[in-house]
């Protein structure tokens, strides 16, 4: 629970009268203590990792809303807390599924698994015959003259892509033209049927082996079609990087090549391939139903408090899955058993300092299997689109090391993000933008729902700089905790680094609930135009 005593609270609710709003919040300090509290009952191996629609975070809900009650939290869901949504799983069945490829009638089996991965995430078709075409990149992006596939001829075939940009694309491009509904757009623009992704090695988070052990877990789209994103693709590939010269041979060009050019984010050549693809995808789908869970801090201000600042963070995670030493409970404890645990601390201690704004706190359902249940939040808000002020997102923000710096995800693109940086600054901590654009981590989570609506959004993680060992832990953690069952209890954490962070989360959260004015994109911001068009 929030460690707070009562003469700080009221030094503080003192200070608030006469001061601005964020003086007043930091005479409190999150200890760390009351997060990993939250966090071991969420990342328990009794909730059997979260995974959306099971039993485990069924468990794992109830607990939050018990808090919710505790904390005097009000429902702002459909049912109560809950908003319901309906899912089909999907699970590739590799028996009755092949791939292979052909050069001039010639057909190379490829192995399932070991060369690529049929992806589920997408409503893959029974059968698909296509002749190939590398098309670097991926991306068309007329604002910037970019255009991977000028000149080549895509209807009716797959795109073999290279995940990663070129260098003079920010991050937030880079990571926003590489969103599913980017590539679907790209699809329908062009008539290419779907593609073959091959994962970038200098930015791969899971090493092949583990993405390998992961493919048969079931993905998850909407019963309701007409919000699913992926639009028209028959096929998703992901191809091992290993396995990834086959796919260039008697071209003139090679695999080496292309991954030296990507590394260094050049930009790639395009070009037909020598090949065919040649797909049977054989899928077993089942009806699922899980929830978001909405609990509302009703603000103070008579004027402001039918507007919303947006606290989210996914509850979700993998369940049990291919055991990896012996342990086949993939617990979540970082992946999002902590800024699940966060958004409990702020359920505590916000409706204390009394927002001026109402405060929406949202943890969704359905993150892993692609964002699912933030986009479906979007697509059927509790409360008016227009009302919601801004997003703040917290995901696995990893304090596993001193918190030194901040790295702040849409640092430029927001008023968002120069509150932040003030925040910060009061508890000495500077900010940095992305040091990683590769990993397109501005995309990679619920924050991006809200974007792709208008709502300016942020998200931040406990930062390092590169370089430094804290890049090294950050990298060792990647490799052998990402996604994987050790992501759990026995991890070493830094509750200090949790605190600091908490506090800066709540003062930027009472800050933007406090300002009269709402946050705005940047005038320069690529993100602007998603509230252009929303008419705001
Ligand atoms: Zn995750």
């Amino acid at each position: 629970m929030f460690n707070h005593n009562l003469r700080n609270l009221i030094t503080g609710l003192a200070l608030a009268l006469v001061a601005t709003s964020l003086t007043a919040q930091t005479d409190q300090h999150f200890d760390g203590k009351s997060w990993w509290d939250y966090v071991k009952v969420l990342a328990d191996d009794n909730m059997e990792g979260r995974d959306t629609g099971s039993p485990g975070l069924a468990r794992a809900q109830a607990y939050v809303i018990e808090q919710l009650k505790k904390d005097g939290i009000q429902p702002a869901g459909e049912k109560g807390f809950y908003q319901p949504i309906k899912f089909v799983s999907r699970r590739m069945d590799e028996s009755q599924s092949s791939l292979a490829l052909s050069s001039n009638g010639k057909e190379t089996p490829l192995v399932l698994g070991d060369d690529a991965i049929l992806s589920t995430r997408i409503d893959a078709a029974p059968k698909v015959d296509a002749p190939l075409v590398f098309a670097g990149y991926g991306l068309r992006i007329p604002e910037m003259h970019i255009d991977d596939l000028a000149g080549l001829d895509v209807k009716g075939k797959v795109l073999v892509i290279f995940s990663g940009s070129p260098a003079e694309l920010s991050a937030a491009l880079s990571a926003h033209y590489q969103s599913t509904l980017q590539r679907a757009k790209l699809l329908k623009e062009t008539g290419a049927l779907g593609y073959i992704v091959i994962p970038n090695p200098a930015s791969m988070d899971i090493p092949w082996e583990r993405i390998k052990l992961s493919r048969l877990h079931p993905s998850m789209g909407y019963a309701d079609k007409s919000i699913d994103e992926s639009g028209p693709a028959q096929i998703s590939v992901v191809f091992n990087p290993a396995s990834a010269p086959k796919l260039f041979e008697g071209t003139g060009h090679t695999f080496d090549e292309i991954a030296a050019l990507g590394k260094d984010r050049k930009p790639l050549p395009h070009f037909p391939l020598n090949l065919e693809v040649h797909a049977k995808q054989t899928l077993i789908k089942q009806n699922v139903e899980s929830s978001n869970l909405i609990g509302k801090i009703v603000g103070s201000d008579p004027k402001l408090k039918n507007e919303y600042v947006v606290m989210s963070a996914h509850l979700d995670h993998l369940g049990i899955g291919e055991p990896i030493n012996g342990d086949k409970i993939y617990n979540g404890a970082m992946d999002n058993g902590s800024g699940s645990a966060l958004l409990l601390d702020m359920a505590a201690a916000i409706p204390k300092l009394k927002p001026k704004r109402s405060v929406l706190l949202i943890w969704v359902t359905g993150e892993e299997k692609g964002l699912l249940g933030s986009h479906y939040f979007a697509a059927h808000p509790t409360v008016p689109m227009k009302s919601m002020v801004a997003d703040i997102n917290t995901d696995m923000f990893l304090p596993i090391y001193p918190m030194k710096i901040l790295t702040v995800y849409g640092l430029a693109e927001s008023d968002l993000g120069d509150d932040v940086t003030a925040a910060a600054k009061k508890e000495g901590v500077t900010v940095q933008p992305d040091p990683e654009p590769l990993r397109n981590l501005f995309i990679r989570s619920d924050q991006y729902s809200f974007i792709k609506d208008g709502i300016p959004a942020i998200a931040m993680k406990v930062g390092f700089e590169k370089g430094s060992p804290e890049e090294k832990l950050n990298q060792q953690w990647l490799h052998d905790r990402y996604h994987a069952p050790s992501d759990d209890l026995s991890q070493p954490v830094d509750l200090q680094a949790a605190g600091k962070y908490e506090d800066i989360i709540r003062d930027l959260t009472l800050e933007v609930a406090n300002d009269a004015k709402r946050p705005e994109w940047k005038p320069d911001s690529f993100f602007r135009r998603f509230a252009d068009q929303q008419g705001k």
